[in-house]
């Protein structure tokens, strides 16, 4: 089916959500419209359709489907949650070029060349959003992730220092609606300020 990003939007806004998000690996789902637009200015940048993709801490899955949607050749799901699993095989039930691999991010090593990503902001796991992207990094030539946008600096500074290959050459800023899905959060719906940086290997091109 050919695809719009309104119809990938309302695709994805229908996909199984998490059951018991977990507060301790910060499991916040990327919202509909959020995904649609990240994977459609992906796809426009040429990084998405025949690409292998790796969705990293995919949760319920919604940027890799995305990402098959818009013509993906193969699509890595990692995801170590016992709960999420199970949604996750759901929602990637009827495609063919879903793979789901039960593991923990850091020690996935197959290579992609997109990783899609909204890694924990190590707000409860310190240090967990350097982790994914330095990991992202080893395994793929242009890497999408989601950061609070109050980290970027931060994060870009990190990345020059520790991985210079890779240069940040997009940002795009969101705002995010959490759902009162965690036990701590007291408003119903509590926004922040969400950034999707694109990172590309300065020395590997993809063709
Ligand atoms: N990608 C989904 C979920 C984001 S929440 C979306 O965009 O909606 C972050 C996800 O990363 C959670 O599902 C959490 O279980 C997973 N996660 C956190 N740490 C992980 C790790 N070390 N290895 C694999 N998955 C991890």
């Amino acid at each position: 089916m050919k695809q719009s990003k309104s119809s990938l939007a309302v695709r994805l806004s229908a996909l199984l959500p998490f059951s018991r998000p977990n507060e301790k690996t910060e499991q916040y789902s990327t919202d509909s419209e959020v995904a649609a637009d990240i994977l459609w200015k992906a796809f426009l940048l040429g990084d998405i359709r025949g690409r292998t993709v790796a969705d990293l801490g995919a949760g319920t899955g919604i940027l890799g489907i995305g990402a098959i949607l818009l013509g993906a050749k193969k699509v890595y799901f990692v995801e170590n949650d016992m709960l999420a699993l199970p949604v996750l095989a759901a929602n990637t039930k009827n495609l063919c070029s879903a793979h789901v691999v039960c593991s923990d991010v850091m020690d996935f090593s197959l290579h992609a060349e997109t990783v899609v990503q909204n890694p924990p902001f190590g707000t409860r796991q310190k240090g967990a959003d350097v982790k994914f992207l330095l990991t992202a990094m080893r395994l793929a030539t242009c890497v999408y992730s989601l950061h609070k946008t109050s980290t970027i600096g931060f994060i870009q500074e990190k990345i020059r220092r520790v991985n210079p290959d890779f240069s940040c050459t997009h940002i795009w800023d969101y705002s995010f609606a959490l759902k009162m899905t965690l036990a701590h959060h007291r408003r119903r719906v509590h926004r922040i300020d969400v950034s999707c940086l694109r990172f590309q290997n300065k020395k590997r091109l993809i063709k």
